[in-house]
């Protein structure tokens, strides 16, 4: 037999030329961004600017994104337009591109959606930490004041450590400590236990030594807190978790308070070379587009099953939809739960202010034997047992397997945007799975 797909292929191939030659490819739409002039975003809310604000950047008639990985662009064809770079004052536009390492379609328009839902001028990076250690190399504070938190932005301390004469501080150092040009490297919520910190509080003592407060906002993106009203003057995410959000790229961002720092840290990552690949871009523009529902209904899941776990501790069962037995499964295993829900002194001072929609989707559990804490991920039917957060699945993960610095009976959950009842009866089966290994 003759496989039909030849014929049918070739004959396609024609038609697509043909039709090719008949109808060229749509010019260049230069209406776009005075459409988009019109438009004033500033009144829009997140979720309308996550799908309209690089409208201005659609420069083609295509309403989903294009996909452009070329790494070179072709320079005006006119020779009475062309600048040589080294005689331009101006800075090139967001449409205007030269070479991938410099700026490409994609990543320009997720840099611009990203700025109004940050509220500040971004730059994207290959990846979060990457983008810590170009802050780190723009900014050369000769003392950074650091908290626990995620093990890899020490790496990224030490890195820089070794090329230069910086000293490491903990984060609640002596205010005195530190000087003008230092940096307090802020993480909040913190990995892995999902606890918050006082921004306002960092950011004042900042100020008062004339150092930088930079945030690492990945555990509370966007709508959930906004660093910049709380005296942050940069703002850094892993967009690899919630902006990218379906676990399939990397990449990192920085928001910049002070709009003159942003032409010299993008020339920095010309030199640095770590900028996304057009084809992150993409799948990035493509995931922040639903930024806001992904998050937000992680977060409230995460918080139902947080106060389900707290209410059963604490002994209590009313309003939670658990029963007796549900209850006493929850209470053989677990010792304790983290999260920032559960400040409620905060909640009262200066926590509801800061997070004001929600505590974040990441949570953590320590379990009453390490043995529990290993054994619970292989119980699990809808958590994947692997690092990582800010995915669509939730994912749950032995935190010892990935930082040695975490005690090993902790577990750290990442909330996805499957059903809150689903999770907690698998949550709760899992539980009295794990409860037997006590008894054997
Ligand atoms: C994942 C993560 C990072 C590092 O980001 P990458 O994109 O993996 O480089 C930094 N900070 C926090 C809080 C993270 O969760």
């Amino acid at each position: 037999m003759s496989p039909p797909r030849a014929n049918g292929t070739n004959g396609n191939n024609h038609v697509e030329a043909a039709d090719l030659n008949k109808n060229p490819p749509v010019p260049v739409d230069d209406d776009a961004a005075e459409r988009l002039q019109e438009l004033n975003l500033e009144i829009l809310s997140p979720s309308t600017r996550a799908i309209h604000a690089d409208d201005a950047l659609n420069v083609l008639a295509d309403v989903a994104p294009p996909v452009h990985v070329s790494t070179t662009f072709r320079y005006a064809k006119d020779p009475a337009n062309l600048t040589p770079s080294h005689l331009r004052s101006d800075p090139l536009g967001s449409t205007e591109h030269i070479y991938s390492r410099y700026s490409t379609h994609s990543t320009s328009r997720l840099e611009t959606i990203l700025e109004t839902l940050l509220h500040a001028p971004c730059l994207t990076y290959s990846s979060g930490l990457s983008a810590f250690y170009a802050l780190l190399v723009f900014l050369r504070p000769k003392r950074v004041a650091i908290g626990d938190g995620y093990h890899g932005c020490h790496g990224v301390l030490d890195l820089y450590m070794r090329t230069s004469k910086c000293e490491k501080l903990p984060l609640d150092c002596k205010p005195e400590e530190l000087d003008e040009g230092n940096l307090i490297a802020l993480e909040t919520p913190v990995n892995p236990t999902g606890k918050a910190f006082n921004i306002q509080h960092y950011a004042d003592i900042a100020r008062s030594r004339r150092a930088y407060l930079m945030v690492d906002s990945t555990f509370a993106p966007p709508p959930l807190q906004d660093p910049f009203r709380h005296g942050a003057d940069f703002v850094m995410h892993s967009g690899t978790k919630y902006i990218g959000g379906h676990s399939d790229m990397l990449c990192g961002v920085l928001a910049v308070k002070n709009k003159a720092s942003l032409a010299p840290m993008k020339k920095d990552r010309h030199f640095l070379g770590s900028v996304m690949g057009g084809l992150e871009g993409w799948l990035g523009v493509r995931s922040v587009r639903t930024l806001e529902l992904r998050v937000m209904r992680q977060a409230d899941t995460a918080e139902r099953i947080v106060q389900a776990l707290d209410y059963a501790l604490s002994g209590h069962s009313v309003g939670t939809g658990l029963s007796k037995s549900d209850v006493e499964a929850i209470q053989a295993v677990v010792r304790e739960v983290h999260h920032a829900s559960l400040q409620e002194a905060d909640k009262k001072t200066w926590l509801r202010k800061q997070m004001p929609k929600g505590y974040g989707p990441v949570f953590s559990i320590v379990m009453k034997e390490d043995v529990f804490a290993k054994h619970l991920p292989s119980k699990l039917n809808l958590f994947h047992h692997a690092t990582s957060l800010g995915g669509v699945e939730s994912l749950i993960e032995w935190r010892t397997m990935s930082d040695a610095t975490v005690s090993p009976d902790m577990l750290r959950v990442s909330i996805g945007i499957e059903d809150y009842q689903d999770l907690l009866d698998d949550l709760l089966q899992a539980f009295r799975e794990v409860a037997k290994l006590r008894q054997s």
